[in-house]
Order: structure tokens, then sequence, then C-alpha cells
């Protein structure tokens, strides 16, 4: 099992026999907790049942809370899970599985300070299943694949600045429709392992939209620009924060219509469909990100466009 920050040390005391199986722990053992893990009086927090995930995949984290609670934190994959109190006793965020996440077994780890400051941990188990990922080969521009030490340093620049608004976190803005930014079937090549003029490179962590040069660029739902500018292999980029650690990206658009700082509303236009940057041909890749995971939006979609 991975170490998890703020649960380490916390010793396992016992299962509840609820549909999530959650395991109680407890810090320092706490006879009320302890006396109602059999009971079920109703006080224990519990989280809801989490169906099994693709990698790539993401799920609804809700947490139920003995009213009071004064504090709830959440970590699965040894990351922090963002989570957002919707009612005194009901805690929301969303769990998010990296691409390259092996199959198996996990658990969202969640701790909860009540009143008196009494902390309980929980534990509630999920599984990530196998996906396979096809290879594509590509040609594109030789400066793509062999950059020029000058290009390297831009794209080290602009991979830290990416990584650093990923690490964000903001208020709840997703949990309202949220819809597809272009019309039509996207390809379905998430994850697939990119081999650009021979050369191995990281994965497609995104979906592509085919579309002629000058199609809208439609927000799928409500969110603040984090980034509106030209990058080395994404061309002019669009980089959306939807809040508690869900960002969305829009890449090789021919025009951008925001800029940094905008909030915009689900439908709200964010640019152009173009073929700037590292591309073959003109269309729209879409990537999504909640935290370090690299989530595929087509199932993003499934989701949160419930
Ligand atoms: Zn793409």
């Amino acid at each position: 099992m991975t170490t998890v920050r703020g649960i380490s040390g916390v010793g396992v005391r016992g299962f509840l026999a609820a549909a999530a199986l959650l395991a109680i722990v407890s810090t320092p053992p706490a006879t009320a907790v302890l006396g109602a893990q059999g009971g079920g009086t109703g006080t224990l927090p519990s989280v809801a049942a989490i169906e099994a995930l693709l990698p790539g995949g993401i799920a609804p984290l809700v947490i139920t809370v003995p009213a009071g609670a004064s504090a709830v934190t959440a970590t699965a994959f040894g990351d922090a899970v963002h989570l957002a109190s919707v009612s005194p006793d009901r805690w929301e965020g969303l769990l998010g599985v990296d691409l390259d996440q092996k199959p198996g077994t996990y658990h969202v780890f969640v701790s909860i300070t009540g009143a008196g400051g009494t902390r309980v941990s929980a534990r509630a188990p999920f599984v990530v299943k196998p996906r396979h990922y096809t290879t594509r080969k590509l040609t594109v521009g030789g400066q793509f694949v062999d950059p020029t030490p000058a290009e390297l340093a831009r794209i080290t620049a602009e991979s830290a600045r990416t990584a650093a608004i990923y690490a964000g976190v903001s208020e709840r803005r997703w949990g309202g429709p949220f819809a597809a930014p272009v019309q039509g079937p996207a390809t379905g090549n998430f994850g697939s392992r990119s081999v650009f003029n021979g050369q191995s490179r990281a994965p497609h962590a995104g979906i592509d939209y085919r579309g002629a040069v000058g199609t809208p660029v439609l927000a799928p739902g409500p969110g603040q620009v984090m980034l509106a500018e030209n990058l080395f292999f994404t061309g002019n980029t669009v980089i959306l924060d939807h809040g508690l650690g869900l960002f969305s990206l829009y890449a090789h658009l021919s025009r951008m219509d925001v800029v940094v700082g905008q909030n915009v509303t689900g439908g709200a236009p964010l640019g152009l469909v173009g073929a700037t940057g590292r591309v073959t041909g003109p269309h729209l890749h879409w990537a999504m990100r909640l935290g370090r995971a690299r989530v595929d939006p087509s199932l993003a979609l499934q989701v949160l466009g419930r």
C-alpha cells in the first residue's frame, strides 16, 4: 500500500459491514467511534461506494459525516482529493485515476475532525480496471522531435508552468451541466502511445476532435481562464480551472478569445479550432487534469455531464 500523507501511523481498527466495506481507523482510539462500529448508530463517516474505474477515469466522491464535523480531508494515490461541503453532513469531491495507473484495488482515505476535536478516519476501497492503449505512429515537423537547446528550455519552462497551474485548488465550479467543447465524435485515442517520426514520446493524454479551422470551441462548463497563450507542443492553448483540482486544456487553436483571469460560463467561446503546435492537421486536442491525474475527457463527460 502506498504511504498516504496525514494517515500514516493510524492503525486499522475494524471493518464495517456496509456496502462500501469501510475500515474505520481512529487516532487516538475513540470509544464513541469504536462502540458505534458494530451498531451503526448513524454517527460514523461513510463513503459512498465507488464504482470500478478505468485508468483515466473519474468518479464522484461523496462523504457523509456526523453533523458538526469541522474538517474533512481525503487522499487517494497519495494525493489530496479536494472536497467541498455541500451541507453540514455531506462533502463532495472528484476522484481521478491517472492514465498510467496500474490495475488493482486502491483506497480513498478520509479523515474527519468532529465536534470536540475527535479525529476519525475511514477508508473505502475501489478497483482500477486494466486498460489497453494502442500505439500510433505520426509524422510531424522535425523540430517537434529533435528540439534545439533553446526549444528544450522553452518546453521545460512551459511544462513547469502548467504543472504549477494544475497544483492549484480553487472553489468548486463543476457540478452543473458539462458538455463537449465542439460537436461531433472524438477519436478514441486517449492514452495511445505516440511514436513521432519513429521516436517514442509521452502518451496521448487527451482526445481529439477533427474539425475545420475556425470551428468555435466552447467552454464545457463554468471555469476561470488560467492560461491563454502559444505553447511549443500544444500551440495556442487555453487552460480552464473548474475548481477543486479539475482543469481542462484546449490545444492547437487558430485563435484564442479569452484572457487569463477571465471567468467563463458553460458554452462561452474560448477560441477557434486550428493547427498550431505539434500537429498533423487541424483538430481540437482536449485534455483534462484532476490534480496530477491525466483523466480522459470522454469519461469525465459521462460523469460530469449527467
Ligand atoms: Zn491530441
